[in-house]
């Protein structure tokens, strides 16, 4: 393929890249959004592999049937709760890549041999960056993959002086930075590479592990970011502008989107990267259990609630996803509104384990995008609201975040459910949730505990309400 198609090839995809962000920012225009995505991405392929870089056809097809086939059967087996495992697991392959691109550019004797002086110089940065950002990815979502997976517990794991500890590694990446760049050739480079990298895998495992498990949303976001940016860095080394600006722009996203998630939890950007955050209390707020007594209800008295009721408010949480519930709620949904009873969702910004998690069960299962709301724009209507329904939910609806200043999620803005009439509380048992605190909202006089699994319990109050 001549230079001048692929160049034209990658504009092409670069553009159909940029319209599916934009697609992407809306659930409406998600599918199309997807479908730019991935027209974008196969442009971008080919254009490269046919492109005059490559010229070892055999290796690259056996990599790519080998690589697609592993990832088309993880795509067609992976359960919708497990999307956030396999979306960080997803981002460590993107940091490796960064990592093996790095080390094998710089032991190329012909790539060294194109640059001089300044340009050197340069080449050298970009490696060196290229592998420590790639490496801090690959062992950062590694970590991320085991808390999300519950392989790996979510209390954060703080040692002594850990500031200081940082601190002493990024120095350290900075000192053997410098041995690297003045190092004459690649035997003497290739120490200071690989102590550095080194010490990033061991910062990414630290980084992460010294995050609470309520702050993990961010984490996520961060490491979608990093991976960006390893992407990018990639491509600096490389010398394809196709892989820095797609990099760029998965960097540039994913910090928004990190932006985004510390606001909707109240934090402060570096303050959750710093780690540990309201540790000091975890281990007495975690265990304030006994609260009183429950009121458990039964399948009649909340279908007799619903139907009584003329505002109803449904807030949904990581048990939604994991009972797999979307589809009866939706079911319960038009029901109650064909009665003429007003159903509204309101969606805090982290339920679920991934951003936008609810939104894309409840669009999968078809509920309308209008009666769907964000927490800020529902917050207010509480108090007028008959019965809101917790659909596997618990963090977002616990008001310890505002009342206990010690709590873990002290100061993270939650759905005020107990400011309505009524609220049913649908889960399984009385375990916590991610942050593993436990709720005052279920010891409320007006809550009512509705416990089984969410989608068992919705099917037989469906069953009563549409009789
Ligand atoms: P939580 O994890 O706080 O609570 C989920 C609740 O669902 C549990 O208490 C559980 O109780 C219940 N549950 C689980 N399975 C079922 C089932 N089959 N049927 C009924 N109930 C069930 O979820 P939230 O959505 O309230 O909060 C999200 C939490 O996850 C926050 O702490 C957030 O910071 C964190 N997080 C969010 C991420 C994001 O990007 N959105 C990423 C990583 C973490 P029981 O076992 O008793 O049934």
């Amino acid at each position: 393929m001549p230079v001048g198609l692929v160049t034209v090839s990658y504009i092409g995809s670069i553009i159909l890249f940029i319209l599916a962000l934009g697609g992407l920012s809306n659930p409406e225009t998600s599918r199309r959004g997807n479908a730019y995505g991935i027209t974008g991405m196969t442009i971008a392929v080919l254009a490269t592999v046919f492109g005059p870089q490559v010229d070892v056809y055999v290796i690259i097809i056996i990599c790519m049937l080998i690589g697609g086939t592993i990832g088309f059967i993880l795509a067609l087996k992976v359960q919708m709760t497990q999307m956030p495992e396999l979306v960080a697991i997803l981002h460590s392959l993107v940091g490796m890549a960064a990592v093996l691109v790095g080390y094998v550019n710089f032991m190329d004797p012909h790539a060294a041999a194109q640059f001089s002086g300044a340009e050197k110089t340069i080449h050298d940065i970009e490696i060196y960056i290229g592998v420590l950002i790639g490496a801090v990815t690959f062992t950062g979502s590694v970590i991320a993959f085991g808390k999300l997976s519950g392989k790996i517990g979510g209390a954060p794991m703080l040692l002594p002086a850990r500031h200081w500890l940082n601190l002493g590694l990024l120095i350290a990446a900075i000192w053997y930075g410098i041995q690297f760049v003045n190092a004459s050739d690649i035997d003497s480079g290739m120490l200071p590479l690989m102590i550095m990298t080194g010490i990033a895998f061991a910062f990414g495992i630290h980084m992460v592990m010294a995050i609470g498990g309520a702050d993990m949303p961010v984490v996520i976001s961060m490491l979608n970011s990093y991976s960006g940016w390893a992407a990018a860095a990639t491509g600096f080394m490389l010398s394809n502008d196709l892989l820095i600006v797609v990099g760029a722009l998965v960097g540039s996203s994913g910090a928004i989107l990190s932006y985004i998630m510390c606001r909707a939890m109240n934090r402060n950007f570096i303050a959750v990267i710093a780690g540990g955050f309201g540790t000091e209390s975890a281990g007495t707020a975690g265990l304030t259990s006994d609260q009183g007594e429950v009121i458990a209800v039964d399948t009649e008295e909340v279908a007799n609630l619903l139907l009584d009721a003329k505002e109803i408010m449904i807030i949904p949480g990581y048990g939604m996803a994991v009972a797999q519930a979307q589809h009866t709620v939706y079911e319960i949904t038009k029901t109650l509104r064909d009665k003429g009873i007003n159903v509204r969702f309101g969606i805090h910004p982290v339920a679920g384990r991934m951003p936008g998690h609810m939104n894309v069960l409840l669009a999968e299962a078809h509920v309308p995008y209008d009666i769907v709301f964000e927490m800020d724009e529902v917050n207010e209507d509480f108090p007028d609201v008959d019965v809101s329904v917790i659909i596997g939910a618990n963090d977002i609806v616990n008001p310890s975040a505002q009342d206990d200043p010690n709590s873990p999620i002290a100061g993270m803005p939650v759905l005020e459910c107990w400011k309505g009439k009524t609220t049913i509380v649908l889960k399984r048992s009385m375990a916590t949730g991610y942050a593993g605190i436990q709720n005052p909202l279920f010891f409320k006089e007006n809550t009512r505990m509705y416990f089984g699994d969410a989608k068992e319990s919705l099917d037989a109050v469906l069953k009563i309400i549409s009789a």
